[in-house]
């Protein structure tokens, strides 16, 4: 019996692979993207969010066995932040109530490597601790116009904050009360129209390579994310919750070294 999954970024890159993947496999997927998807809606608005959630369960039937929040943006933007952490976790709250009714729910998104980088602690707060859009947004707006290379620091932020997102939600009546496993992966560098410009030339390689070492088979095809992910959402994954699972070829394990539990 096919599952249904839904699946948020399909038009390009990691979610358009895993898409892929899962229907070779006999799934039913449901896509999601501002162009080029079963269905259109833009994930950095409220109204948005709720009418993808709301579309993806009709045309699902009412059953919807996994969600996939891949969706995203790199630029240095106070918009980012709508799209990679509100564009994600509005979205699959909005998708929990239907999740809670198949027999075997899961859900997953998508962090980064980046989440271990150097982040803005205010803009982080203002996402995972206080959930407040506006707020976040008029803090990223800060960083931009300071400049300096303080952009920068929009799209880390947004990693680590759906990275504890994700392991402060996962034990909640609305996810662990209803079984369903909820996830993060965060891939080291993966070859998608994402970072295409940023390894294009040897000197930009040699640079990223530096911030983001990836001893272990370099860097990744955008279908060995999607394995990971739709691992995750599969039947097999009863008990992995709260994580987020770096597919890094080696970085974290590079850059945080052996001990990383504090003692
Ligand atoms: P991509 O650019 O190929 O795909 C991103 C997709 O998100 C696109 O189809 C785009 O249209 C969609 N999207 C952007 N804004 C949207 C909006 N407002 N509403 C609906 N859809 C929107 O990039 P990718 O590399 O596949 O990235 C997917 C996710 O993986 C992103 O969150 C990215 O941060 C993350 N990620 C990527 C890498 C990498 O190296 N490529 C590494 C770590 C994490």
């Amino acid at each position: 019996m096919p599952r249904t999954y839904v699946i948020a970024g399909t038009a390009s890159g990691i979610a358009a692979a895993t898409a892929r993947t899962l229907r070779e496999r006999g799934e039913t997927v449901i896509g999601i993207d501002i162009h080029d998807a079963d269905i259109v809606a833009d994930l950095s608005t409220k109204q948005g969010r709720l009418d993808a959630a709301d579309q993806a369960i009709e045309m699902a039937g009412g059953k919807v066995d996994a969600a996939i929040a891949c969706a995203g943006l790199a630029h240095p933007i106070a918009k980012t932040v709508s799209v990679n952490y509100f564009g994600m976790t509005e979205w699959l709250e909005a998708l929990a109530p239907t999740l809670a009714k198949s027999e075997a729910p899961r859900a997953a998104a998508i962090s980064s490597m980046a989440s271990l980088m150097p982040n803005d602690k205010a803009l982080v707060e203002a996402m995972c601790v206080d959930d407040d859009e506006a707020k976040a947004l008029a803090r990223a707006q800060e960083l931009v116009d300071i400049g300096g290379g303080m952009e920068q620091l929009i799209y880390g932020s947004t990693k680590r904050a759906i990275s504890r997102w994700v392991r402060r939600q996962c034990v909640k009546d609305q996810w662990a009360g209803n079984c369903i496993p909820l996830n993060a992966v965060g891939p080291g560098i993966v070859r998608t129209p994402m970072t295409a410009d940023m390894i294009a030339t040897e000197e930009a390689r040699a640079g990223l390579d530096a911030q983001v070492p990836m001893p272990c088979n370099y860097y990744l095809e955008p279908e060995q994310v999607g394995y990971l992910l739709i691992w995750l959402a599969s039947i097999e994954n009863t008990h992995t919750t709260g994580q987020t699972i770096y597919i890094d070829g080696g970085s974290d394990a590079v850059l945080r070294g052996e001990n990383i539990w504090g003692d």
